[in-house]
């Protein structure tokens, strides 16, 4: 349990911890060894660290602990999506998603609870910003996936998709993906981490310096700034073009592209002009779409386009040479599936009672 006198070493990156033993009088190298029970090994009581001497490890137990979200509920959809319902230590919840072979195993984690965007076809939405996690509240879904799945060892992708807006809470995501990068940890290269946005500017500069450097996704949704305004209301703040201006300079791999997410909504913006539109305004992008039909929720005042009508939209971009796939959507059954993520904060009935008071089941 953490209490007071503990350091929760759930927070620190390596060379924290390193710091950390150091002021105590312990070897720096011990701190490797704790890394690999943790994020390896999944072990999280200094007692079981049966590497380190049995004093060491009394000691280490007095000062650190390692916090760890519990699951309070466990949804597996039909296409084997899982939904993780967590608590984290102060009773808030969170979800994260497991979802398999898309071809790799992908997970789907959320940087808040709750998120302050507002964008109009989203559920979380309906939250408003709690609080932002942690970076060790970020790393920990990745702890409790592992073991809950029984995955310790295998090989996944993250994508930062679940709960909330990575880039209005900067600096807990960038520590979470140096925790999650590091050799002794999980090693999980930036490559395979994509992190999704709605383009908040002075973040997204800042994230073109870093030198651990996930892919970006842009949740753009709209090909004119009137209606981006509406369904993305930070493009008030932060325009398209701006926001297309910025992901020209934003410094790409090689063969990388940005990937833009457009949500489809039925005669709203899934129109052939808008493909149209959203041709021209991707020229000289290194760009990728991924077309998500709206996942319906009720609140929602939105509606899925038909498929002929997603496919009809996708045939514009693919004909003027765009990359385009659609997002099958996965656990829909259990509102895993994008923008249905919500939870209360509370202990009990969490997420349905919001749902409720919003008129659903
Ligand atoms: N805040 C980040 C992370 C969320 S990612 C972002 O906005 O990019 C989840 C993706 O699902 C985003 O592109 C989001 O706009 C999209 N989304 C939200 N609600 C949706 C819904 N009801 N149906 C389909 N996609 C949705």
């Amino acid at each position: 349990m953490t209490t007071a006198v503990h350091v929760d070493a759930a927070e620190l990156e390596l060379e924290e911890i390193e710091s950390h033993l150091e002021a105590i009088g312990v070897p720096r190298f011990h701190a490797r060894q704790i890394f690999q029970w943790i994020y390896r090994r999944g072990i999280t009581d200094f007692d079981a660290m049966t590497d380190l001497g049995r004093e060491l490890r009394a000691e280490l137990s007095s000062r650190f602990a390692v916090a760890t979200p519990t699951v309070a509920k466990h949804e597996r959809s039909v296409d084997g999506t899982a939904k993780f319902l967590l608590e984290l230590a102060d009773g808030h919840l969170i979800e994260s998603v497991f979802i398999p072979d898309t071809p790799q195993q992908t997970f789907c984690l959320s940087t808040q609870v709750g998120c302050a965007m507002k964008c109009a076809f989203c559920l979380t939405a309906k939250m408003g910003i709690i609080r932002n996690l942690t970076a060790g509240e970020i790393v920990g879904q990745v702890r409790v996936l592992l073991r809950e799945l029984h995955m310790l060892g295998q090989r996944f992708n993250i994508v930062l998709m679940g709960m909330g807006e990575p880039l209005h809470n900067y600096d807990a995501t960038m520590k979470a993906l140096r925790i999650l990068a590091d050799e002794h940890g999980l090693a999980v290269a930036p490559r395979r981490v994509t992190l999704s946005t709605v383009g908040v500017l002075p973040a997204l500069e800042r994230l073109a310096t870093e030198p651990l450097m996930p892919n970006l996704a842009i949740s753009l949704h709209s090909t004119t700034e009137e209606q981006r305004d509406r369904l993305v209301p930070i493009n008030r703040k932060y325009g398209l073009e701006e926001l297309l201006d910025a992901c020209r300079r934003f410094p790409l791999k090689r063969r990388n592209r940005i990937t833009f997410e457009y949500v489809m909504l039925e005669h709203v913006n899934d129109t052939p002009e808008d493909a149209r539109r959203l041709v021209k305004l991707l020229q000289g992008i290194k760009a990728k779409v991924n077309l998500l039909p709206l996942n319906a929720a009720p609140g929602i005042p939105f509606d899925r386009p038909s498929d002929e009508r997603v496919n009809r939209f996708a045939a514009i971009l693919a004909e003027r040479g765009v990359t385009v796939s659609v997002r099958r959507s996965r656990g829909r059954d259990i509102r895993a599936a994008c923008g249905q993520l919500i939870t209360e904060s509370t202990r009990q009935a969490p997420g349905q009672r919001l749902a409720d008071k919003m008129g659903t089941k």
